[in-house]
């Protein structure tokens, strides 16, 4: 876990380097999040949807909530007023739900979406051609209330560096590919959210430009 005088250098650090650090704060209580803020930290991260929205009120205004983790689409409408990010869609169906209760409430939001990159079978997330596939569906464009602006990867989770930083490598050029077909001159999608305690180095060194650290910033986490 990092000292706090050093989190805010870290946090500029990165924040020089064009990388923006969303600190994971999911098992953690009201107070400790609390104090992570008042060193700066504007960037947040949870993965459910229940804990976010307990969570929000509770908490300054400015905060930038992430959802990170895998959405069910009848919780969609616990996040939607409010969440800044949302990283890990998985489907059209995700997507259309999101649009919906988007319309709703008048707002554009932005989502990332998440890629399967791992050696494992429990993450969740999209291959390469099923991203293709959602791009290519015929009813996209009349999702209003969405906006696509890049990809989430989780590496699989090993000790072997070289896989971590291929699996990352493979996203980024994954990524570019999009870029330059899909989304060309479109400003917007620009996000590759990709990197976590243990591999946030390697996924900054090819390409990241958002890294989800909790362990890090917040210590173990504890589950009841
Ligand atoms: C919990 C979580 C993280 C943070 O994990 P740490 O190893 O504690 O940094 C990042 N991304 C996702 C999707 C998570 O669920």
């Amino acid at each position: 876990m990092i000292q706090t005088d050093n989190l805010i250098t870290f946090a500029e650090k990165l924040k020089n380097s064009g990388v923006t650090l969303v600190a994971v704060s999911k098992t953690h209580p009201i107070s400790k999040i609390k104090e992570i803020y008042d060193l700066g930290i504007r960037d947040f991260g949870e993965n459910k949807a229940q804990e976010l929205r307990d969570k929000q009120p509770e908490l300054p205004a400015d905060i930038r909530w992430h959802f990170i983790g895998h959405l069910q689409r009848n919780k969609v409408k616990y996040i939607t007023p409010f969440v800044h990010l949302i990283h890990a869609v998985d489907s059209y169906k995700l997507l259309k739900e999101i649009n919906k209760e988007a319309v709703k409430i008048n707002r554009v939001i932005d989502c990332l979406l998440q890629v399967f990159i791992a050696d494992e079978e429990t993450k969740f997330g999209l291959s390469n051609d099923e991203v293709r596939e959602l791009l290519q569906h015929p009813n996209l464009n009349e999702l209003q209330n969405i906006r696509i602006c890049g990809l989430m990867g989780m590496a699989t989770n090993t000790e072997d560096q070289e896989k971590v930083r291929a699996e990352f490598r493979g996203l980024k050029q994954f990524f570019d590919e999009l870029k330059s077909t899909f989304f060309n001159g479109q400003d917007h999608f620009k996000v590759l959210s990709m990197g976590m305690t243990s591999d946030y180095e390697i996924a900054i060194e090819e390409g990241s430009t958002m890294v989800r650290l909790g362990t890090l910033i917040f210590g173990e986490r504890h589950y009841q």
